[in-house]
């Protein structure tokens, strides 16, 4: 029997669309199927978009600011310290740029339906179809529908890839809960409180007090009307600790330091989702007979401490796959063997690379002493420096020595994870 469509891919995030398109640009009959009832609806980034080198992608795409400004804090409940990097050099070429996603993915699933695509919204895969093995299709509700390949473009919880045998149960150890609100804010108000002219964005992560120590941080990304803001926790950590991720965002939201940005903002949106924090560790199969997994549906994200980047990796992945299904149609053969060219194309390539790079990242942030004591020691050591009591000065040394004992951090353990951090970040 002819199949339905070519290609049937599940989920139109960054990564479906991004296949979609590719493949209906290639002149092949693809449907696009999105639980939601518009692309995008259902979908939260923190919103800091790494898309050079992806211009094929993201070209005329709705972004909010160019990001020329980093800043890094760690907080104390009553004090701060930070690293400001700001560099007119990341503006332009844009080296990021901050998005929303209920403007982004409505524009990519435009496209993607200009390309010939059919978008079908509001509608749930609940499984995929087998013939001898093989992925011929997708079930929602009532409803068969046969493809050549299927893309499994679901997300993190993709039940496509899991039913489909690429991916086991989910382990919490890899998994962080992510809880982010849109406020908006005056754009005079927002330039003067991020210290931003024109179109320049700023973007801060945040670590220490701001999650009650559970290990994770959190974000202030600059939109043209609106700062999102959000924290990223580890999820077995967050069970652990017998705190709501609610809680754990209230308290970020009200510290001082990030009280004083947000003063006077309106919450426009609000949500939670999960983020897929095992690097290649959590990778799961990319491929299979009949099937390919884009995106977070194959795990696909880095964290490395300073960043958090899913979204250009899921176009990267969709720009991957999509090649690998085009020959793999052309040749009549959709075999895993024929589609494991994606899947060697993706990790020889930049999000494989940076992957091997980032690998033992997940490690090095799951020292719980990155939470609490460093900023500790920090605000302490720099406390005993600027602080004039009318006692007689210490050389810095001293100072610092100090720090280190009162902050109850072994020297050992610091040594043990200065060098993992070398290693890892
Ligand atoms: C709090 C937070 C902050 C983040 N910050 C950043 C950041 O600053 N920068 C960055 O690059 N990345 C960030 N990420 C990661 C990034 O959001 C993801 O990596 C990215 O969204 C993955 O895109 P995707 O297309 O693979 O999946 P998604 O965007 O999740 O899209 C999956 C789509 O599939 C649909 N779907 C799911 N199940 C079904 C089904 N059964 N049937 C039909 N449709 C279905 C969903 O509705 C959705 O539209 C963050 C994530 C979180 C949670």
């Amino acid at each position: 029997m002819t199949p339905d469509f070519d290609v049937a891919v599940v989920g139109a995030g960054i990564a479906g669309n991004v296949v979609a398109r590719q493949l209906a640009n290639a002149g092949r009959e693809v449907v696009l199927i999105e639980r939601g009832e518009t692309p995008g609806s259902k979908n939260l980034s923190g919103g800091v978009l790494f898309g050079r080198g992806l211009e094929e992608v993201f070209d005329g795409a709705p972004v909010e600011r160019r990001i020329t400004r980093h800043v890094l804090q760690t907080l104390k409940a009553e004090a701060s310290v930070g690293l400001d990097y700001a560099d007119a050099r990341l503006g332009s070429p844009a080296n990021a740029v901050s998005v929303l996603r209920a403007k982004l993915d409505p524009w990519l699933a435009s496209r993607a339906e200009e390309a010939g695509a059919t978008v079908l919204t509001g509608v749930r895969v609940d499984s995929v179809l087998r013939d001898e093995g093989r992925v011929v299709g997708v079930r929602a509700g009532e409803d068969d529908l046969t493809a050549r390949v299927v893309v499994a473009a679901d997300g993190i919880n993709s039940f496509v890839a899991k039913d489909a045998g690429l991916r086991g149960p989910d382990d919490p150890a890899h998994l962080g809960l992510g809880v982010k609100a849109v406020v908006a804010l005056p754009r005079t108000v927002l330039a003067d409180r991020f210290r931003l002219a024109g179109d320049e964005g700023a973007s801060y992560a945040v670590v220490g007090d701001a999650t009650l120590g559970v290990p994770g941080g959190g974000f202030l990304y600059t939109n043209l009307d609106s700062v999102s803001v959000g924290i990223v926790v580890r999820l077995d950590a967050l069970a652990a600790s017998g705190r709501s991720s609610a809680e754990v965002f209230e308290h970020f939201c009200d510290h001082p330091f990030v009280g004083g940005l947000l003063q006077g903002g309106e919450v426009v949106e609000y949500g939670a989702h999960l983020v897929a924090e095992g690097g290649l560790r959590g990778l799961g199969g990319l491929v299979g007979d009949g099937i390919v997994a884009v995106g977070d549906a194959a795990g696909l994200t880095i964290n490395t401490g300073l960043t958090i980047r899913g979204m250009d990796l899921a176009a990267a992945s969709g720009l991957a796959a999509a090649r690998a299904i085009e020959a793999a149609l052309a040749a009549s053969d959709v075999s895993k063997a024929s589609l494991d060219a994606y899947r060697r194309d993706l990790m020889s390539g930049v999000v494989g690379r940076d992957l091997t790079t980032y690998a033992r990242t997940p490690g090095v942030l799951a020292r719980p002493r990155l939470y609490d004591d460093y900023g500790r020691l920090l605000a302490d050591a720099l406390r005993g420096a600027f602080a004039h009591d009318g006692t007689p000065r210490r050389p810095l040394r001293s100072v610092v020595r100090g720090a280190l004992k009162g902050s109850g951090v072994r020297a050992k353990d610091l040594v043990g994870d200065l060098w993992a951090g070398v290693r890892g970040l």
